[in-house]
């Protein structure tokens, strides 16, 4: 294939758990051969970004972190590939003419750079649901604006675009998230509160990283994901439903107007959502396991108990105000992550962190409605993080 037919390309994060699957994916699919890598970034694992980046030939990778300049410099001598750090470089990286983007980096940190590709107009597969829920308006103005298509990687999401190829908006009635429940599931309350890092990392069906996979186990991933529906499809918060569904084999459903309903199955292995997204409009044989509904005796599904998962009631809470009540929901559940792993606090008490600073500060964020820039949104994140850190300091088992 000519260097001219070959797709440009950039990822965002590519040295996380999405990222590697991409990278994975984009060898598996040619490599350097079918596919013109633009940028790879990373933040902490430059060895990983440095090796990524001379395999696939990219032309420049970008450390999130300026003091990791000289470091990444030194794994790419002789690589041809050049070396970026620093916020300035990741949007610079973002302003880089490409067809398709992953937007894979975790947490708020996502959010300016998504901006930015999503201003240069391009396919963005957009895994970093943080952006949607912290500044979702802004996020899809800045696509609508340049043009820039977004195809959702989220497997829920991914499955809702599935199921609703050939439909229109008009006729869709509901959507229902499925949820695995997470390693707690069935644990009654009062064994929650001492569960470990450990404990609540090992997700009992999906291989992801650290970060997600607890917040599947307070089901604040599921949480962020309704907020995610919301903006993505324009819903109302009440067209939205949760259910647990302990084997994670319908990733999601579509109800529609006639009382008809589609759901997209696979194995759970996001490798499936990847390459949807990588390779819309079309699809191309993936190396993911086939389901087989011999092996598969049955599929289980229960309701989600908010006593125990108090993080999808303020779910709801936080995408009925709108505005940016989903950039304090998400900076105080990302302190409250930090603050578990840390070890400063319980399993329990993060969904009590965010529940406090939610009631402090939604009402006010919400009031900005769509007529917010990214300053406003930097603000509510670093005051809602501010408020996060004191009530750790107020509440820290250490
Ligand atoms: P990981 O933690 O595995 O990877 C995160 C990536 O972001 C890494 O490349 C990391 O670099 C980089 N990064 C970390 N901090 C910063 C920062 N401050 N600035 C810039 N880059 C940074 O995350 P996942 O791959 O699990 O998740 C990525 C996104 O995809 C999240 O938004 C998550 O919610 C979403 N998602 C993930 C799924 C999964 O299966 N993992 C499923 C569905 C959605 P480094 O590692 O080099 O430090
Ligand atoms: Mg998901």
């Amino acid at each position: 294939m000519s260097d001219l037919m070959r797709r440009r390309i950039s990822i965002f994060g590519s040295t996380g758990s999405i990222g590697q699957s991409t990278v994975s994916l984009l060898k598996h699919q040619g490599g350097k051969k079918a596919y013109e890598v633009v940028a790879l970034t990373g933040a902490s694992n430059i060895g990983l970004l440095a090796r990524q980046a001379r395999e696939l030939g990219a032309k420049v990778a970008v450390t999130a972190r300026a003091d990791l300049h000289d470091a990444l410099k030194r794994e790419l001598e002789g690589s041809g590939v050049s070396a970026a750090a620093g916020p300035a470089a990741l949007l610079e990286a973002a302003a880089m003419p490409v067809d398709w983007t992953m937007l894979a980096i975790v947490g708020a940190a996502g959010l300016a750079p998504g901006l930015e590709a999503a201003r240069h107009g391009t396919t963005l597969a957009l895994a970093n649901k943080e952006s949607l829920v912290c500044a979702g308006s802004m996020f899809l103005n800045a696509c609508r604006q340049s043009g820039a298509r977004l195809l959702p990687v989220d497997s829920e999401h991914s499955a809702i675009h599935q199921a609703m190829t050939g439909e229109t908006t008009a006729h869709l009635e509901r959507v229902v998230l499925t949820a695995s429940g997470g390693p707690f599931r069935d644990m009654p309350l009062e064994q929650m509160a001492d569960v470990t890092r450990e404990q609540a990392r090992a997700h009992p069906n999906w291989d992801m990283g650290e970060r997600i996979s607890i917040d599947s186990a307070t089901m604040f991933n599921k949480a962020l994901e309704v907020i995610e529906a919301k903006v993505l499809f324009d819903l109302d918060p009440g067209q939205i439903e949760v259910i647990v569904h302990p084997q994670s084999i319908i990733h999601s459903m579509v109800g529609f107007t006639d009382g008809s309903i589609m759901a997209q199955l696979g194995p759970p292995d996001m490798r499936g959502a990847i390459g949807y997204a990588l390779n819309w409009p079309e699809r191309r044989g993936l190396p993911v396991q086939r389901l087989d509904f011999g092996l598969l005796a049955r599929l289980d599904f229960q309701p989600v108990d908010h006593d125990r998962f108090p993080a999808i009631g303020l779910a709801y809470a936080a995408a009925s105000l709108g505005g940016l009540a989903g950039a304090v929901f998400n900076a105080a559940k990302e302190v409250a992550l930090d603050g578990f792993i840390a070890q400063r606090i319980g399993f329990l008490d993060m969904a009590r962190l965010v529940a406090h600073v939610f009631d402090d500060m939604s009402g006010e964020a919400a009031r900005y409605g769509t007529g917010y820039g990214l300053d406003d949104v930097n603000g509510t994140d670093s005051e809602a993080r501010a408020r996060a850190r004191l009530w750790i300091e107020n509440n820290s088992r250490v």
